[in-house]
């Protein structure tokens, strides 16, 4: 199949300073900084190998206020393959906010579609300020169509990103596949 001419859209949504544009860069350039100084949504193209295959993946990280806005995110979803959703284990705020996006997400879903998801719980480093327990993120993203739970950290585990964007990639490549 011509599954190499393809590009995969992901968009990068969760609330500010849980982990978004870390772990997009920790996936593309393998490294860690401590400061991010964007201010503007940034989409990066490149090509990557996934099961042996060359695919084409267009991540679009998303930044600010927007994300807080539905008609944003619903204009984004309509447009899109898979979606990571980004909230900080330390942060019970968002968590809620993670689990709102969920929402919004499977409310502008086309009817008899679903977007493939992953629910991830960043800055697991931080495990003596944890605020959310794994197993209710799974419990939670168990209750939405196609999404899955994972956890990372962008600071110490310098694999996850690479090993959350790939199970996504996988799902898209998969999904497509089969139509
Ligand atoms: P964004 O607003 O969601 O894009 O968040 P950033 O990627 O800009 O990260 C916000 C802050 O959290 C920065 O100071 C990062 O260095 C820090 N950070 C990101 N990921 C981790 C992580 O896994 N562990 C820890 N301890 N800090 C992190």
């Amino acid at each position: 199949k011509g599954s190499t001419k393809t590009t995969y859209h992901i968009v990068v949504l969760g609330a500010e300073g849980v982990g978004k544009t870390a772990l997009v860069v920790r996936y593309l350039t393998r490294r860690f900084l401590s400061e991010y100084a964007s201010t503007e949504e940034s989409t990066y193209n490149r090509t990557v190998n996934v099961d042996d295959k060359n695919v084409q993946i267009k991540i679009t990280d998303v930044i600010g206020k927007s994300v807080k806005q539905p008609s944003y995110v619903r204009s984004k979803i309509q447009k899109i393959d898979g979606i990571v959703v980004v909230y900080s284990v330390t942060d019970r705020r968002s968590y809620e906010a993670a689990l709102n996006l969920l929402d919004l997400i499977r409310l502008h879903a086309r009817p008899g579609t679903s977007t493939p998801t992953i629910l991830v719980g960043n800055k697991v480093d931080l495990e003596h300020i944890r605020e959310v327990d794994a197993d209710d993120a799974e419990k939670d993203a168990s209750e939405y169509p196609d999404c899955f739970p994972m956890e990372s950290s962008a600071a110490t585990l310098p694999d996850e990103a690479a090993v959350i964007f790939e199970s996504l990639l996988k799902k898209l490549i998969n999904k497509r596949d089969s139509l």
